[in-house]
């Protein structure tokens, strides 16, 4: 990892789980609580795609249709992402890796910088919910606060509870077409990463079906735990 952020010190914890399991809603809860990144490869190829980049342009169509880009770019984005100076906090990937390639091109990069994995935590959902769960949801276009129709309302109808912001966003890949050939994909290409980091000693498991606040409560205390 020429030249990245990420230092010998740095925890580095993955969430591990299929789309609508809380990834995202959970890697941001831990940046808030323990000062650690986010680092979501699907903010991160979403905004290349919003910028028309080479990559975005590459990327475009395959997030279209629910399947999962290249690991050359993907690596390359977050490899990118990690030179930044935030990223010497410590930080909580959210949907990387996805395949095994990228599991390996990732304890790579980690051992060149004398790094480790300390946790990667798997969410565990029932897939026959993850339907609902997604098509319900929606973020502030601001703050990028995240929302359900009904788990997580706003408590100001379209006004968000952070930011007081009236411009919310729902991503275009949020329809049931969409959501249940990501689903496949997660099981075919994804799930078994689970086995991989079993191996590696470094797994753990959370049932993430639960209230959200429960859940966060859980997962920080794991992570202060591997952390330390
Ligand atoms: P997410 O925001 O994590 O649900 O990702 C949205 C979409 O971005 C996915 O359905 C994929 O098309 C793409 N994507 C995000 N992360 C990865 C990854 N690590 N590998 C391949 N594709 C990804």
């Amino acid at each position: 990892m020429d030249g990245a952020q990420v230092t010998a010190t740095a925890p580095v914890f993955i969430l591990l789980g299929p789309p609508g399991a809380g990834k995202g809603t959970q890697a941001r809860m831990l940046q808030d609580a323990h000062g650690f990144v986010q680092l979501s490869t699907g903010d991160l190829l979403r905004a290349a795609v919003a910028a028309g980049t080479d990559a975005g342009k590459a990327a475009k169509a395959v997030m279209e249709a629910g399947g999962l880009v290249s690991d050359d770019i993907v690596i390359a984005i977050l490899k990118d992402r990690l030179t930044d100076e935030d990223c010497a906090r410590g930080v909580i990937l959210d949907g990387f890796p996805r395949t095994t390639g990228q599991a390996e091109a990732l304890d790579e990069l980690l051992a060149e910088a004398g790094q480790h994995i300390n946790a990667a935590i798997s969410l565990e959902v029932d897939d026959a919910a993850m339907v609902a769960r997604i098509s319900g949801r929606f973020t502030c276009g601001n703050c990028g606060e995240g929302y359900h129709d009904v788990h997580k309302p706003t408590a100001v109808l379209g006004t968000c509870d952070k930011c007081g912001n009236t411009h919310m966003k729902r991503r275009a890949d949020d329809n049931a077409e969409t959501v249940a050939q990501r689903l496949t994909e997660y099981h075919k290409k994804t799930a078994p990463l689970i086995a991989y980091y079993e191996g590696k000693g470094v797994l753990q498991s959370l049932d993430a079906m639960g209230e959200i606040d429960a859940i966060t409560a859980t997962l920080s205390g794991m992570v202060r735990e591997a952390a330390g």
